[in-house]
């Protein structure tokens, strides 16, 4: 029995240890399961003699264990694992790292019996690209892997820039925006005369294409201040220029501009195969005659769709000038659950969600507020399902759209139709 007693103390001790070297080898930095942010995931083998506190903090050593830097805490834990919420943390900022301290402590019955015990663990961060040799208009990604659940963070202009570089670009990778993204101040390529964005994947004429294969989400987050001036030989425009078998969703382009391209998008020049969802667009887009087919949200769709997104701003001299999209191409199309509140001046031809549509198509609960549905194109005809309406204040009635998702969209008197996906 003497020998028991002198046993436990051990076994508190080593359950502490326990926790700590699970964490070494399983504890997992990741997204929040349970709501917005970040927080890590530590598996550990709990002693039923003791439970247990753990407190992570902001730091990289003992001495930055103090409140201020103390990102979660959790007392009596008794269940593996414990999830600690990293409140505030960005883990796509380099050389910021993490503190974990785990507190055994004795049961009361038990006092005088065991001992306690505590353990502290530096957490170092997995991940990243890792790329090197980079230049100034480009950062690496310090956060990821690329895939799918654990995707690449991007919280600067020269990470979002990164995209373009040749280990990312086509790959179909995953990559997740962590906050708002200005543009204003930064070039990437030092030349102003250019605007200050070049725009992600591309098509130039004749047939050299460098298309964007990843997948986007921007987290209900806006990229702001874009602007950009290129020639024809870039075909395509926007802050993605042309992606193909692509996503991209939940992100905003707000206050932006752009001139003259051959396909203007706010979003995306030209998508092929691709899905958008869940993105707007605030942008001034200046066409020109040798800028001929101009989006709010994109330039040109090709076996793509469109859903769930909606735009504002205007867009000036061009030839096929859509609310949404400038061509629908070949389809299938879909354009579903959508609206548009663009000012169209000075087309050729425009419309209030596409300029022209060819090839197959759906289009489905869309709103617009000036001229057709589309300009031109096969039919002439709007399918039933969209509606013209009269004036601003019957997008801000509040009433929700037949049809549409009330989890995905709000609506309220007052207000047109806002994404839920921005207003957390
Ligand atoms: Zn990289």
């Amino acid at each position: 029995m003497k020998k028991l007693r002198t046993a436990l103390p051990a076994m508190v001790l080593l359950a502490c240890a326990l926790a700590l070297s699970a964490n070494a080898q399983g504890a997992a930095f990741e997204r929040n399961p349970n709501g917005a942010g970040w927080g890590i995931s530590v598996p550990f083998s709990p002693d039923s003699r003791a439970d247990y506190t753990f407190e992570l903090y902001l730091g990289s050593s003992t001495a930055d264990a103090l409140p201020e830097n103390l990102l979660d805490r959790k007392e009596g834990v008794t269940a593996s694992p414990v999830f600690l919420e990293a409140y505030g943390f960005d883990p796509s900022i380099p050389g910021t790292v993490l503190w974990l301290r785990v507190s055994a402590s004795v049961d009361p019955r038990r006092q005088g019996l065991d001992t306690p015990g505590m353990r502290e663990q530096k957490i170092t961060l997995p991940g990243g690209c890792g790329c090197t040799g980079l230049s100034t208009y480009e950062q690496p990604f310090y956060y990821g892997d690329g895939t799918e659940k654990n995707p690449f963070l991007v919280s600067t202009p020269q990470q979002l820039q990164h995209l373009n570089n040749g280990r990312h670009l086509q790959q179909g990778q995953y990559f997740l925006q962590t906050c708002d993204i200005d543009l204003r101040g930064y070039d990437s390529d030092g030349d102003p005369a250019n605007g200050n964005w070049r725009p992600i994947g591309y098509t130039v004429y004749p047939y050299d294409s460098g298309y964007f294969t990843g997948h986007y989400d921007g987290n209900g987050h806006l990229v702001k201040n874009m602007s950009f001036h290129l020639t024809l030989e870039e075909n395509t425009a926007g802050l993605f220029g042309a992606i193909q078998n692509s996503t991209v969703k939940n992100l905003g382009v707000a206050s932006g501009e752009t001139l003259s391209a051959s396909d203007i998008g706010g979003l995306v020049g030209a998508a092929t195969n691709s899905k958008i969802s869940c993105c707007y667009t605030d942008v001034e887009i200046s066409g020109s005659i040798t800028a001929p087919i101009c989006g709010s949200m994109a330039g040109s769709l090709f076996s793509s769709t469109m859903e769930n997104c909606y735009s504002l701003g205007e867009i000036s001299l061009s030839q096929y000038a859509g609310g949404l999209v400038g061509v629908l191409w070949d389809g299938p199309n879909t354009v579903r659950c959508c609206y548009s509140l663009s000012a169209l001046q000075g087309a050729t031809a425009a419309g209030g969600i596409a300029g022209l549509q060819r090839g197959s198509y759906t289009m489905d609960g869309c709103y617009w507020l000036a001229g057709p549905l589309y300009a031109e194109g096969s039919g002439g005809v709007t399918p039933s399902g969209n509606y013209r309406l009269a004036s601003l204040s019957d997008f801000e009635s509040g009433e929700p759209f037949p049809g549409w998702d009330t989890g995905v969209w709000q609506f309220e008197a007052g207000k047109a139709p806002q994404l839920r996906v921005f207003l957390r």
